[in-house]
């Protein structure tokens, strides 16, 4: 071959591999349905959508959670539904999968994952002892939306603990996340199904936003009922302190064991002191736009946001409301969102991520947010809420 044929040859096989390639990536692409390219180490694969309907036959649903099953106890991980939010569930006892879902997350590894059981008699080989309060709280709220904060058995790992000598754990009520759970060997590490620092996912449609390309399996089935993460209480202390605010309400816990402490963190923004809860100490929940909390006379709420609203409008920025159905039509912005009823915070506890959510799908650059009631259940609102605004709260 001589000089010319050589060169001629080597610019064919350029283009050639040049064209080779980009059919390779698209097909990669298609694969993992145009999921963004996992970063922090996470690794890019393929993942499979299992969805799971209401009429499905018993078998199918036993089948389709088998298969879930086996992938966990191969060290994979399975997004799975729960009843307050999505989980991205691995393994708690193999330190190999907890690292997986800190790197599908990217979540810092000081942030311990709850561990969910589907059988209270599992309870005991992951903990040293299960003082009398916790077995009071456990009857009363098990399975359901209450995390318990115990001192750990050496069968968990510290992957999965963050650390921390201590181990968080959950029964949730939801039947598939049960049926999964047992089916995976009884013990599931889970935080919400979420990218870091985005809003926990209440529907399957958030999961695949976050989460495709990233593990191996999302069981796709019914929106969450709650839409807020679980109430997570401290149970190693003498008197048992709520660490994060859920469904499961300080007046519902008093109700059980008489004394409740609050982490003084979770509403005072000034407060020098740690959150006990190490997640508690990262701002999550950000939407893109700026979010400022409004407290007053609702009069002067509406007039105030209405006010703000007009001048961004003027400049062609564009505004989300959050707010509650009594003052809805008095609003003016680009988005509205309707929170429920003032005296339903159960509505804007399911609704509160997805507008999050909405509002960045709706390059919404200023939100404001009216105030809900922080009693009950709107504790939990409140918290999530001020995390998600960074604490930025306008008195009028
Ligand atoms: P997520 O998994 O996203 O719902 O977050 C779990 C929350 O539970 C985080 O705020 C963690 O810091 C908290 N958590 C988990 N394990 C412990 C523990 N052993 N002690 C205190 N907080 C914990
Ligand atoms: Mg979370």
């Amino acid at each position: 071959m001589g000089m010319a044929e050589l060169l001629h040859f080597l610019c064919f096989f350029g283009v050639f591999w040049g064209f080779i390639k980009d059919s390779v990536c698209v097909t990669l692409n298609n694969e993992i349905q145009n999921g963004e390219k996992p970063k922090n180490g996470a690794v890019e694969m393929k993942t499979k959508i299992v969805t799971i309907g209401k009429m499905d036959a018993p078998e199918d649903i036993n089948k389709k959670l088998s298969e879930a099953g086996s992938i966990i106890q191969n060290g994979g991980l399975v997004a799975f539904p729960t009843e307050t939010v999505y989980g991205l569930g691995g393994d708690a006892l193999n330190p190999e999968s907890s690292k997986k879902i800190y790197a599908a997350k990217g979540r810092p590894s000081d942030n311990p994952l709850i561990v969910h059981i589907a059988d209270i008699a599992h309870l005991e080989s992951i903990v040293c002892e299960i003082p009398q309060k916790a077995k009071l709280l456990a009857d009363a709220f098990w399975p359901g939306p209450l995390t318990m904060i115990f001192r750990k058995s050496q069968l968990v790992p510290y992957q999965t603990t963050g650390g921390l000598e201590t181990v968080a754990v959950r029964m949730p009520s939801n039947v598939l996340a049960s049926q999964f759970i047992e089916k995976s060997g009884g013990y599931i590490a889970a935080p919400s199904a979420n990218i870091s620092g985005r809003p926990s996912p209440t529907s399957a449609k958030y999961v695949k936003q976050d989460m495709i390309g990233r593990i191996d399996m999302i069981l796709e089935a019914d929106d969450v009922e709650i839409g807020l993460e679980s109430t997570i209480v401290d149970v190693t202390c003498e008197v048992p302190m709520i660490l994060r605010p859920g469904y499961i309400t300080q007046e519902m816990l008093c109700g059980i064991v008489g004394e409740i402490k609050v982490d003084e963190t979770i509403f005072d923004s000034s407060s020098a002191a740690v959150p006990k809860a190490p997640g508690m100490k990262y701002r999550h929940y950000a939407p893109k736009g700026e979010l400022v909390i409004v407290e007053g006379e609702p009069q002067a709420v509406v007039g105030f946001i209405n006010e703000k609203t007009a001048a961004h409008k003027s400049r062609g920025e564009r505004t989300g409301v959050l707010c509650t159905e009594e003052w809805l039509t008095q609003y003016h912005a680009d988005s509205i969102k309707n929170a429920g009823s003032r005296n339903d915070c159960k509505t804007a506890a399911m609704r509160l991520y997805t507008f999050l959510r909405e509002f960045d799908d709706e390059n919404i650059a200023y939100i404001y947010a009216e105030v809900f009631d922080n009693a009950g259940l709107g504790q939990a609102v409140m918290n999530r809420l001020l995390k998600a605004a960074g604490h930025h709260i306008v008195k009028v």
